[in-house]
């Protein structure tokens, strides 16, 4: 298995909607595993395939002792109130935001064999399952800010020193701040 690069913000692939998966065999298998792996280096709760330049929509999650992957999901959102929580991702390094979501969720999809699957899930789980069906969309958690949060999010992400910040974090990904949610963190490893 190998760890992959993880694909910051400003990178095309992170801006292209992702491809249905139509071809399920070993090449899939592979990436999947690749996937979970360089995830859980960074102690990632999911991640999505374009975060790693692979334009398929594919994402892995692990939130507590709930882990898998999902390919080509479609995403139901719900639940009577909305859920804030602090967010972060991995492609955004160093940022984290409080952002409301809809409390509730339900992926379906199917397994790297091409087995019906689906996910339903509440709290964190539900966060991420939408955040990571962001990605395959190509949009990014700090699309959805408003306000303050996103001019400032804009702004540093603008900032001619960001580049340095982030490929900074992705060197020690251990000290990395604000990218933590609930019990885990889209972003970098604490
Ligand atoms: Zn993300």
């Amino acid at each position: 298995m190998t760890i992959l690069e993880i694909r910051i913000v400003g990178d095309p692939v992170l801006r292209t909607p992702a491809e249905d998966v139509s071809r399920f065999g070993p090449e899939l298998a592979r990436l999947v595993q690749d996937m979970t792996e360089t995830m859980d280096a960074v102690s990632g709760v999911g991640l999505a395939a374009p975060q790693v330049g692979v334009g398929l929509r594919v994402f892995t999650y692990r939130v507590g002792d709930q882990y898998g992957h999902v390919v080509n999901p479609v995403l139901e959102v719900g639940g009577a109130d909305e859920d804030e929580a602090l967010e972060g991702c991995l492609s955004v390094p160093g940022l984290g935001y409080r952002l409301p979501r809809p409390g509730w969720a339900r992926v379906s999809g199917a397994d790297m064999t091409g087995a019906p699957l689906v996910i339903e899930a509440e709290g964190v789980l539900a966060r991420c399952l939408q955040h990571e069906t962001d990605h395959l969309d190509g949009r990014l958690y700090i699309d959805r800010l408003r306000g303050a949060d996103k001019k400032e999010a804009l702004r540093r992400i603008r900032d001619s020193g960001y580049d340095d910040v982030a490929s900074e974090i992705r060197g020690s990904r251990a000290t990395a701040v604000g990218s933590s949610f609930g019990g885990g963190t889209f972003g970098a490893a604490r």
